[in-house]
């Protein structure tokens, strides 16, 4: 963080200045976001070792498999389209140097499916420099039965479009056992919202906040609900899904919860439900936000209702106004005076006003 924050600030006020010099701003194409990745492994976790600890920039977290790995395992992260690669690091072994994977292979793989091997894994390592054609995934696989678990400390990719390392590294793992045949699904929706969990942790940042690392998620047949989370648990029911298999957003929402991370401090009900579908229906599926009824609506009705308001809010007032309720709320300090020092105005002013603009 304190690397980074000067250059951030640099180019912050290279943007904010360009017009003023009287640069031709239209003609300025936007910065492509980086690559994403996702992980696929034939390798389940051990010890809290997650996946995403392989890729997360911090030499000194990794991943590691619950069983030792066998020649047919593999470790692989797919980019979400082919990058044109500068040089790939990738190192191994526990921080003490023990259970390095000294015989085995760094594979790539053009069009994500077929592999081919890059460079042979030494002393725990693997190194190479540019690649020929653009590439969609690399892989790690071994040349042999391992007598240990296969760890792997970090992989370190140089690209020419930049590759998104997990910055909130997250693991959620799925217990299906009331319903074996939602285990695709569930793992579906698992990695959905793995992927949403950058958003959400932008979105509900703090000083000094970690969000967890671990997420289990289990479908329950004697739940009537929909869903709920408790600490880093969500729970949903098999009936609901069963019969809305496309209602992700639930989850995404219950993972919103996770983050949210509140613990039972006195926050109104609607503002925490609020946060939670704000991040649902504004950031994650804003195709799915719904007209208001400008009678019906106060700022108070929670959920979706609760989340336009806070829109509005973030829209018209404060771009930052939901990270900064959010931290009053987790840490402890709420109180309905936060809408005050953002608007200048108090929640009955400012709820007239919202419904106002329903109307329009
Ligand atoms: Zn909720």
């Amino acid at each position: 963080m304190r690397i980074l924050a000067p250059g951030l600030l640099i180019v912050w006020l290279s943007c904010a200045l360009m017009p003023a010099f009287g640069e031709p701003a239209v003609t300025t194409k936007p910065a492509e976001p980086p690559v994403r990745v996702v992980i696929e492994t034939s390798l389940k976790t051990g010890s809290g070792q997650i996946r995403q600890f392989a890729f997360d920039g911090q030499p000194d977290t990794f991943f590691a498999s619950e069983k030792n790995a066998v020649v047919s395992d593999f470790f692989t992260l797919v980019f979400d389209k082919p990058v044109t690669l500068k040089s790939i690091d990738v190192s191994t072994g526990r921080l003490d140097g023990a259970e390095r994977l000294d015989s085995g292979t760094l594979e790539v793989s053009v069009d994500g499916k077929t592999f081919e091997g890059l460079v042979p894994f030494k002393n725990g390592e693997a190194h190479s420099g540019p690649t020929a054609n653009p590439i969609h995934a690399i892989r790690i696989k071994s040349a042999k039965d391992l007598e240990h678990p296969l760890v792997i400390r970090e992989f370190t990719i140089e690209s020419e479009l930049p590759i998104a390392r997990f910055v909130f590294p997250v693991e959620i793992t799925i217990d299906v056992i009331d319903a074996p045949e939602m285990r695709e699904w569930t793992e579906k929706v698992a990695r959905i919202c793995e992927r949403a969990y950058p958003m959400i942790n932008e979105e509900l940042k703090s000083d000094g906040f970690v969000p967890a690392r671990r997420i289990s998620l289990t479908l329950k047949k004697d739940y009537d609900g929909v869903a709920f989370a408790s600490g880093n648990s969500i729970t949903g029911s098999v009936k609901f899904f069963k019969e809305h298999p496309d209602d992700v957003g639930a989850m995404v929402h219950e993972t919103a919860h996770v983050v949210q991370h509140y613990r039972g401090r006195g926050n109104p009900g609607w503002l925490v439900e609020g946060v939670a579908d704000y991040v649902r229906y504004f950031k994650f599926e804003p195709e799915k936000t719904r007209r208001l009824d400008p009678q019906r609506a106060h700022y108070n009705g929670s959920y979706h209702t609760s989340a336009s308001f806070l829109a509005y809010i973030t829209n018209k007032y404060d771009k930052q106004a939901v990270l900064k309720i959010n931290q009053q709320m987790r840490d402890g300090k709420y109180t309905d005076a936060i809408f005050e020092q953002l608007t200048g105005k108090t929640l009955k002013e400012l709820d007239e006003e919202w419904r106002a603009s329903l109307k329009q």
